[in-house]
């Protein structure tokens, strides 16, 4: 992409209202503009970094051996006093009235509608088990949204169900999306902590929220420390190997605030106690027939008898990883994205427009990092270098190449690596390899 004709509204001053490094940044990034409390447009740079996130947090569901469909924004109320929960839900759902007076709402969540779907096609337990994704957008009336798209009224998630015969089967299901959840944070350069969580009437030992540490965080958290320095499990093809890493991250100490126990984290090795704040970037949730009971969601089992199909159900917030992640990767610049989420590979810095020599090697460059599969963004606009330097670094794209008339009469351009700040020269073909290297492990 050529800057030139990219729409990226950087904003020189530091919007008032915006209290936290992510808020901050993707406002002077131009990636998002709040076009109403909590709702807000994604701009072409926000956008490309949300769907990266969506397209990881999709390809370790397909891995999970989840289904990907979609379900709609609006829904039926029907579902909900089905359930119960429509009186129950309160005032943070957007109630609306079509014209002729049907009641519907904007959904917070899928559940009622899912059950719904479910239990008019499936009748039998060799249909078990199942499990459904889609990533969509959801509204929640928040009674303070704010810390920009961290929580918004409007936001993306990545909500999953599963169905299975008895609470046996429901806990494999669970295991497999418990691991899919820590290898989808890791493959955003992210160290997301499961924590023990409210199951509410179920009981039970099968909630959890993902938390990733940050200063800034909503929730106060408690854990033990070496959680926080595990590496991921990656793919695993057995029920047992997924049990097993339950079994290991669970056996830890972790918890937020509201599920905290002191006596039990006094059990904890004092110099491994580790009290912090944390981001909660998904929630998973095994309730059994909390819907399936009221909606009459039935299959029949192998004893010929009807049995209420068991479910969970597992979110990711992904629009809301997007500040996350920057509250996790930043500086006093700006963003430091990681890899796997940076909405261009490398940036591409023109210090003399006009210069047959240097926009020829800026050409040369962007052709080749292009074929390249980097993606890169090219910086070929007429501002000063100070100004170029200063938004590329705001917008953190991994890798820089800067090329000027003074290094390409020596046949050089400097490389500059976003997260180190490391500053090489090179020639171009070096920079070309060493760029693709990178993206290349
Ligand atoms: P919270 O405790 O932060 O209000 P929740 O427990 O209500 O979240 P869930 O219903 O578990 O959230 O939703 C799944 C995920 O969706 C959460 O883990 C979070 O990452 C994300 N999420 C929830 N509410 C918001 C919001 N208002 N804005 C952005 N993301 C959100
Ligand atoms: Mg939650």
């Amino acid at each position: 992409m050529r800057l030139s004709n990219y729409f990226l509204p950087v904003l020189k001053e530091t919007p008032a209202d915006a209290t936290i490094a992510s808020h901050r940044f993707m406002l002077r990034a131009g990636m998002v503009k709040q076009d109403s409390a909590g709702i807000y447009i994604w701009l072409p740079l926000g956008f490309k970094v949300l769907q990266k996130i969506e397209q990881i947090v999709r390809e370790e569901q397909n891995k999970a051996g989840a289904v990907e469909m979609l379900m709609p924004t609006i829904q039926s109320a029907n579902h909900w006093k089905e359930t119960g929960r429509y009186d129950a839900y309160g005032p943070e759902m957007l109630r609306i009235t079509d014209r002729g007076d049907r009641e519907l709402l904007y959904g917070p969540t899928n559940e009622d509608m899912i059950t719904d779907m479910f239990r008019s096609y499936v009748r039998s337990y060799k249909d078990l088990p199942q499990m459904l994704y889609h990533s969509q957008w959801k509204f929640r009336d928040e009674r303070r949204p704010r810390f920009g798209v961290m929580r918004g009224r409007e936001f993306l998630m990545k909500d999953a169900y599963s169905f299975d015969i008895d609470p046996a089967a429901a806990r494999v299901s669970y295991y497999k999306q418990f691991v899919a959840y820590l290898n989808t944070y890791a493959r955003m350069g992210l160290q997301a902590v499961p924590m023990k969580a409210d199951t509410g009437p179920i009981g039970g030992d099968l909630s959890h929220e993902f938390l990733i540490l940050a200063e800034t965080g909503e929730s106060e958290v408690f854990c033990h420390k070496d959680l926080v320095d595990m590496p991921p499990p990656g793919y695993l093809d057995t029920d047992e190997a997924r049990e097993a890493v339950f079994k290991e991250r669970t056996s830890l100490y972790a918890a937020t605030d509201e599920m905290h126990d002191a006596d039990e984290f006094a059990k904890v090795p004092a110099d491994k106690q580790l009290s912090a704040r944390g981001i909660e970037v998904g929630h998973i949730f095994y309730f059994g027939d909390k819907y399936s009971a009221p909606m009459n969601a039935q299959v029949q089992g192998p004893d010929g008898k009807n049995h209420n199909i068991m479910m969970g159900s597992y979110g990711v917030g992904v629009s809301r990883l997007v500040g996350g992640i920057i509250e996790a990767c930043h500086d006093e610049n700006g963003i430091i994205w990681p890899k796997s989420v940076a909405p261009f590979g490398a940036g591409i810095i023109n210090l003399r427009k006009g210069d047959e020599a240097v926009d020829a090697a800026c050409e040369d460059i962007y052709a080749k990092l292009s074929a390249a599969n980097i993606d890169p963004l090219y910086d070929d606009k007429d501002d000063r270098g100070g100004q170029k330097f200063a938004r590329m670094d705001l917008i953190g794209l991994p890798y820089q190449i800067v090329v000027g008339p003074r290094g390409l009469k020596e046949g050089k351009v400097e490389v500059k690596t976003r997260a180190s700040g490391e500053k090489q020269d090179m020639t171009i073909e070096a920079a070309i390899n060493f760029i693709t290297g990178e993206f290349a492990e």
